[in-house]
């Protein structure tokens, strides 16, 4: 690169014509490349051959160039409308020039700039680190789900939900649009008496990673329902109005407990600490089988979302029945070749019954 270069021997900074930066333009046919001048003034800039600086080979508005990003070790580019490239050793006297022409760095170069902000992350993660070596990692995911903002939560469940469907993990609902309101009308009620401030969404959807037989709850208190609960699948039949209340009354106590919060904490670790401190989701997105990961609960946490579904039905007094009937039909077909997502939750089904049976008054 060096020889490509007019800037080592003959022209320092203080030889150019005054304000001009040098830099070196590749014609995208040859890989000869040409020194030239860049003159800047305000918003406009003129690009002249340096032989031959009487004839410019452009001028125009600084911001009609497409610029590359600023990278510490890497010459900055510019992309010409001849399909010319520019490479530029400008370092900061040519992101003032570009700034004073209305191109700023990217919010990502722009933060990552920001050592204050840097510093104040890494302050917050050593904090989380402390609580989590202190009091054991659940209980520092405990403490961050609840302590994560509303908006924060209910908008990476909306970022999630919207990756499972873009992703075709989700595909749409069949259910009709009058089934689908007469459910959610049953449950808003049922929610109502029994958990008034706990804040749930409830989406149908099709099918989940090629099973229809599940429900599941998202950050930010989305629930999702899936079509084979409600229309019947594999050997299952339709559920009953009070079964499905009984299966949204338990995804309902995973939303209170916010345990797919806690899940992702522990899992995707700093990840999900970023996107709950400041909004950055691009750690999670990018991993599906994180998100994915985050769903299956254990068994303390399936614990607490029954013992939830058994109050729930009370508070709307009802019984236990309707989920153990469920749990029952479920066990049915758990000799089929692919088990429904429920049945590879860590509690085994024949163990929830049992203490719901005790649940019984
Ligand atoms: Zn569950």
């Amino acid at each position: 690169m060096e020889g490509m270069l007019i800037t080592s021997s003959s022209t320092d900074s203080g030889a150019l014509p005054s304000g001009a930066l040098s830099a070196v333009r590749f014609d995208g046919t040859s890989a000869q490349a040409r020194p030239v001048l860049l003159h800047f003034n305000a918003d406009r800039l003129r690009i002249e051959a340096a032989d031959t600086p009487d004839c410019p080979i452009w001028q125009g508005v600084v911001r009609e160039l497409r610029w590359s990003e600023a990278f510490r070790h890497a010459p900055r580019q510019a992309l010409l409308p001849d399909g010319s490239t520019l490479e530029i050793e400008g370092g900061a006297r040519l992101a003032d020039a570009l700034a004073a022409g209305g191109v700023l760095p990217s919010r990502v170069v722009q933060f990552q700039r920001r050592w204050p902000a840097v510093l104040a992350s890494l302050a917050a993660l050593v904090l989380i680190c402390a609580v989590t070596y202190l009091y054991g990692l659940p209980t520092g995911a405990k403490w961050l789900a609840f302590n994560a903002t509303d908006s924060i939560e209910q908008r990476l469940g909306d970022l999630v939900a919207q990756e499972f469907d873009d992703g075709d993990l989700m595909s749409p609902s069949e259910v009709p649009i009058e089934r689908q309101q007469q459910i959610a009308g049953h449950f808003a009620a049922a929610a109502e008496r029994a958990a008034p401030g706990v804040r749930y969404q409830l989406i149908f959807r099709g099918s989940f990673q090629d099973t229809r037989i599940n429900a599941f709850a998202l950050p930010g208190g989305t629930i999702v329902l899936l079509d084979g609960l409600v229309l019947g699948d594999d050997g299952l039949p339709p559920l009953k109005d009070d079964q499905i209340l009984a299966v949204l009354g338990h995804e309902l106590g995973h939303v209170r407990h916010k345990h797919v919060m806690r899940r992702l904490i522990q899992t995707a670790g700093t990840a999900i600490a970023a996107a709950v401190l400041w909004g950055d989701f691009a750690g999670i997105l990018a991993n599906a089988p994180v998100l994915v990961g985050a769903l299956q609960y254990t068994r303390e946490f399936e614990r607490e979302a029954d013992d939830f579904a058994v109050e729930f039905l009370y508070a709307n007094g009802m019984s236990p029945s309707p989920l153990l009937e469920f749990f029952r039909q479920l066990e049915t077909l758990s000799g089929s070749a692919r088990p429904p997502a429920f049945l590879s939750t860590h509690p085994s089904l024949r163990e929830r019954q049992q203490r719901l049976q005790g649940t019984a008054p």
